[in-house]
């Protein structure tokens, strides 16, 4: 199964994509993820990408599709791919479906998880994750069961804020994806509208699993 999962910055994109990765057996590929491990290198592209990072812009398009396009084509062993964050804007979408098209691999899914832009700004303010595995939490809504320590790897101190989870930087981020990457639905919806699902991502992260579990059953 290949699914490209949408939805604004702190739409749980990381925290579901994590779940169903696991469960369907995929490579779940974060753009997010991939640019920071680009950034802390400290190689030259890395310090390019910092600076819209740093800034809540968006990366430039030939930039995260060359990059996106190097880890997608990548082989691997998982039955599926899980791609988080990519595309982010229409000509990325675009690359991305003539990149599967040339592989012979079409998506299956593109799954929108909609949340409102108040709960957004708590939810990414309060994200917080664990250095070791990454396991994402927030600091009120999802904290790990024993403070302080990792639910998923056993890790214990401090976790961590992401620099660009501050306020005037999500809002910077928000409207990135206002402008640029909300029209993707409907880019979707004209090209592959059977493909298309939406789920009520308002709601705490386990009901939201259970939502999606039951919509992509029929395509697993
Ligand atoms: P994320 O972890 O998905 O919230 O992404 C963090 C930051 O990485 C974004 O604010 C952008 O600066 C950059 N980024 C991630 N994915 C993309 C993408 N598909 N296109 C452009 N920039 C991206």
């Amino acid at each position: 199964m290949r699914i490209v999962l949408l939805g604004a910055p702190g739409a749980g994109k990381g925290t579901q994509a994590k779940r169903l990765a696991e469960k369907y057996n995929m490579v779940h590929l974060s753009s997010g993820d991939i640019l920071r491990a680009e950034k802390a290198s400290g190689s030259p592209l890395g310090r390019k990408v910092a600076t819209y990072m740093v800034a809540g812009k968006l990366v430039p398009d030939e930039v995260v599709v060359e990059i996106m396009a190097q880890a997608v084509a990548a082989p691997r062993q998982a039955s599926g791919l899980l791609l988080d964050g990519f595309p982010r804007t229409v000509p990325q979408a675009q690359a991305l479906d003539a990149q599967l098209d040339r592989l012979g691999t079409p998506l299956d899914r593109v799954v929108m998880i909609d949340v409102s832009e108040d709960v957004v700004v708590d939810r990414i303010c309060g994200r917080r994750s664990c250095p070791k595995c990454g396991a994402i939490y927030h600091v009120t809504h999802l904290p790990p069961k024993v403070a302080g320590r990792c639910d998923q790897c056993g890790y214990q101190g401090q976790f961590e804020q992401r620099d660009d989870d501050t306020e005037p930087v999500v809002r910077q981020r928000l409207g990135a994806y206002r402008k640029l990457t909300a029209p993707l639905l409907e880019y979707y919806r004209r090209v592959s509208p059977d493909k298309v699902l939406v789920v009520d991502g308002n709601r705490r992260p386990d009901e939201v699993t259970a939502a999606l579990v039951a919509k992509l059953a029929p395509a697993a």
